[in-house]
């Protein structure tokens, strides 16, 4: 057990540097074992500040060490716990020139410069250039960068940040490249790469007339991977500048793909690196899904050039203020490309699964914390989902006209800075000219807000009045919470399926759709309503909050019929199924009959013969919240077996109602030409195997023909997993045939292998722990590359409730056992493995008791880093 507990960093603790650098020189000669880096930054103090230079520096060997040409000598400067301090500096503008080295082969952590595939790359975000070279390490101290690369010949491509200036020869058997980057940026937007790696090039020309180099390096043999992923860059680049009128800036836009990367990519200006699922991709390796998210993942790092890159964070506790603000417009972008409804339902099943269970126990933190102990572990789906639902309600709130001139405004304003929330949320209410203090407290709060809503119609007067209250649950130690400002986005429904009129009895016509609910308790009257309407309230989600309302189901079947907005017609079928499910939950365990959901399958039944609606929302209409869903919504003390046994139940009811529909689908949407990765393609192939997976529940046979057939026959990637995934609820000997010539095609390709261990780590049933564990042991798996990690373990934890909840304890040992091998690996992804037991709380006792004693047991591990540390003693004691 860890003795020293950590420090504990504070928001309010934040001071500027007594220094500012204006320029970073750096020489890096590449070297596996030994990179020496000499660097020299052009300082100067600032004004009215004191105290030491002190310098960032973690794993460093210093070898030189100089201030203005003159070696410093040894008793003014010290190298301890990871501080470089200079005593006795200059009051005026210095040099200080280092020569220090790293270890890149031994660097498992993936943080700094590292070698992935023989390949140097960098990952500096958040802390990562400290691991690299001495600097002030942290987003505030920006500064224009020149950057030579020198390496063997056997790695010809030799890339950094900006622009490239020049390239040489050294000596027979090296070389280097010479790279200036003229925007002042943060350490960890810089990066570099060195490898023999082929580039696939493209051209852009900016709206400004500015001709742009685009070039996407990979793993040579993968350049027939990367059409699609230049495709969305381009698409990003032309998106950005028409809805926010924001330009690309640099010459050259380069994109790496890595195989061993903690995250999804990185933004580095110029030069953005990415885990190479998220940039690699044909018909035959990737499926329509891997398609959809490596343009939103292209478009994210793209948009970070201006939203994070010309304008950063001051510090890390406002990371949301790049995050959010960048998720928001990544969402933006793929709704204006895609379909809106269906990205917005999209989006919301991604918050509720990811989110919302993070907000709602031990590691719910505001969307701006004010303290950390590993700021890793705060790229959280709170800073990032929850960051960009707080844009899109200023959007809602302002419109779009005003919310593009706060946009304007910010970038005016702030070009060049780093900048905190409260900078942005004051460019919102200049344009808007709303008080936005009481919406800021969606930045200060942590819990997702409860809201009960209650429709009241009076015949005589002819009013209908919504009753609305709200409560932020305030979980022990955190402060009672104040009620928060929301717009709520609404329709009354009248019996003919058409919205009436909204007229509130005291300010008139409801603008803009959208009612702001700001107190704890708050009545909205509205007249001329003749006759009971039905409520359909938050409509596209306006507000991030738990919902109830007073709604009948015979309501909720009338919306989900009739609603004019989409989303609140798939939200009407999620709130239908959740309470058939949890209602089934208690007929199972008190031994009675389970209600029929016939009425709600009938209504499902006439949305799926609907021709007028695209298939890809069909699909979403029929699948019932997922399993955690269910579990979060149970009350308390739930029964992970009993979970996915009531779920399943209503599941095999519904597609007994709705069979002859669904084959209908099968027979009906067979593949027409080659395959293309386009939307309605894609809507059509989601259909079909949500309706596979569906029969696949009642006519085990009828599937696993259509499976098998598919199986051996598809050339792409979307019908062959589709096939796999439809019949991974059976247990059946043909399902694993398919699971073993899944690994007989393509196990020669990482990315498929880590699909192969994904599909095993999802099937469910308390014994799939057992699975994992050989898993973990198979030639195939290694603990190096997080994505085989994220696949099985982070695929078992996130996606195998009753497996990873067995009661036997094997889903929660298996787990831990992952995190104690990580651990002094790769703390980051093990500390990622360890947010898994987020929702411990959730299950009965003898679940908690287990889980409780498998975390404690990771914290007993000796040198345990602070990463898993943090989340784990959070976990257990929050
Ligand atoms: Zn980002």
């Amino acid at each position: 057990m860890r003795t020293d507990s950590p420090p504990v960093i504070k928001l309010k603790n934040y001071r500027q540097t007594p220094f500012i650098v204006d320029h970073v020189d750096l020489d890096v000669r590449l070297h596996e074992t030994e990179t020496r880096v000499h660097s020299k930054l052009v300082l100067r103090p600032r004004k009215g500040a004191k105290g030491p230079l002190e310098l960032d520096g973690v794993g460093l060997t210093l070898h030189a060490i100089s201030l203005n040409g003159v070696p410093v000598d040894e008793k003014d400067y010290r190298y301890k716990a990871h501080k470089l301090t200079l005593k006795n500096v200059p009051r005026k503008a210095f040099s200080l020139e280092i020569v220090q080295s790293c270890n890149p082969q031994a660097n498992t952590a993936l943080s700094g410069l590292y070698l992935s595939n023989a390949m140097f790359c960098t990952q500096m975000e958040a802390e990562g250039f400290r691991r690299f070279a001495f600097h002030y390490d942290r987003p505030d101290v920006m500064a224009t960068y020149r950057v030579r690369v020198e390496a063997a010949m056997s790695l010809p491509v030799l890339l950094s940040n900006g622009n490239p200036v020049k390239r040489g020869r050294v000596g027979a058997d090296r070389h280097y490249a010479i790279w200036a980057d003229p925007h002042p940026k943060p350490s960890y937007l810089f990066a570099l790469v060195a490898g023999d790696l082929a580039c696939v090039h493209s051209k852009f020309v900016t709206n400004e007339g500015r001709k742009v180099k685009l070039g996407i390096y990979v793993e040579k043999g993968k350049e027939d991977r990367c059409d699609w992923a230049m495709e969305c860059l381009k698409a990003s680049m032309r998106w950005d500048e028409q809805r926010f009128g924001l330009a690309y800036d640099l010459d050259e836009f380069n994109i790496v793909a890595v195989s061993d990367f903690n995250m999804g990519a990185m933004e580095n200006k110029g030069l953005n690196i990415f885990n190479d699922k998220y940039i690699l991709a044909r018909p035959d390796t990737a499926t329509d899904v891997d398609f959809a998210l490596i343009e939103g993942i292209i478009a994210h790092e793209y948009f970070h050039n201006w939203t994070g890159n010309r304008i950063t964070c001051r510090d890390w506790f406002q990371l949301c203020l790049k995050e959010g603000l960048t998720v928001f417009r990544d969402q933006e972008f793929t709704s204006d490309t895609r379909s809106r409804a269906v990205k917005r339902i999209n989006d919301v099943k991604t918050l509720r699964a990811r989110q919302f269970p993070e907000d709602q126990g031990p590691l719910s933190h505001p969307v701006r914390p004010s303290s950390y102990i590993e700021i890793n572990n705060f790229y959280t789906p709170t800073i990032y989902e929850k960051g960009a639902e707080l844009c899109r309600m200023l959007l809602t709130l302002m419109g779009p006209q005003k919310f593009r001139k706060a946009m304007d405004l910010y970038f005016k304003r702030h070009d060049g800075e780093a900048a905190t929330i409260e900078d942005f949320v004051a460019c919102m209410a200049q344009a808007s000219k709303l008080n936005l203090k009481p919406f800021f407290n969606w930045y200060l709060q942590a819990g997702t807000p409860k809201v009960s809503a209650k429709l009241v119609h009076d015949v005589k007067r002819k009013t209908a009045t919504l009753q609305l209250s709200q409560t932020t649950p305030a979980p022990l130690g955190q402060k009672a919470k104040k009620p928060l400002p929301m717009p709520l986005r609404l329709g009354l429904v009248g019996a003919d399926g058409k919205d009436l009129a909204l007229i509130l009895k005291t300010k008139g016509a409801v603008r803009q759709g959208f009612i702001s609910f700001t107190k704890a308790k708050q009545d909205f009257v509205f007249i001329n309503i003749a006759q009971r309407p039905r409520l359909s309230l938050n409509r596209g989600f306006s507000a991030p909050i738990v919902l109830e309302t007073n709604a009948s189901p015979d309501d909720l079947l009338f919306l989900l019929a009739h609603d004019s907005d989409n989303f609140n017609r798939w939200e009407a079928a999620q709130t239908l199924g959740r309470g058939f499910i949890l209602s089934t939950m208690r007929a199972l365990a008190e031994k009675r009959a389970v209600p029929t959901t016939k009425p709600y399958a009938e209504a499902l039944r006439r949305v799926l013969k609907d021709s007028s609606l695209d298939p890809a929302f069909k699909a979403l209409m029929l699948q019932l919240p997922p399993e955690a869903e269910i579990a979060g919504s149970s009350g308390g003390n739930a029964d992970a077996d009993l979970v996915v046994e009531a779920r399943e139940l209503v599941r095999r009811e519904i597609a007994t109602v709705l069979q002859e529909q669904l084959i209908g689908v099968l027979n009906s949407t067979p593949e027409i030409g080659p395959y293309r990765p386009d939307v309605e393609g894609a809507s059509r192939r989601s259909l079909r195997f949500t309706a596979l997976a569906l029969l696949a529940a009642i006519s085990p046979d009828a599937a696993f023909k259509i499976a098998e057939e598919e199986f051996a026959t598809a050339r792409n990637m979307t019908s062959v997993t589709g096939a796999i995934f439809s019949t991974m609820t059976l247990a059946d000997p043909r399902r694993e045939a398919m699971i073993d010539a899944f690994h007989q095609r393509y196990r020669h390709d990482h990315l498929l292998l880590d699909k192969w261990f994904l599909m095993q780590a999802t099937i469910p049933g308390a014994q799939s722990g057992v699975r994992v564990r050989q898993l973990m042991a198979h030639p195939d798996f290694n603990f190096g590359t997080p994505n085989r990690v994220y696949a099985l373990v982070g695929g078992f934890s996130g996606g195998n409730l009753a497996g990873f909840n067995a009661k036997s304890g094997e889903g929660y040992a298996v787990v831990a056992d992952a995190i104690l091998t990580l651990d002094g690996r790769n703390p980051q992804v093990a500390a990622r493995m360890a947010t898994g037991f987020r929702s411990w709380k959730l299950f009965d006792a003898p679940r908690r008791a287990v889980a409780e004693e498998h975390m404690r047991r990771i914290l007993a591990k000796p040198d345990l880093s602070r990463d898993v540390m943090e989340i784990v003693s959070r976990t257990v004691n929050g």
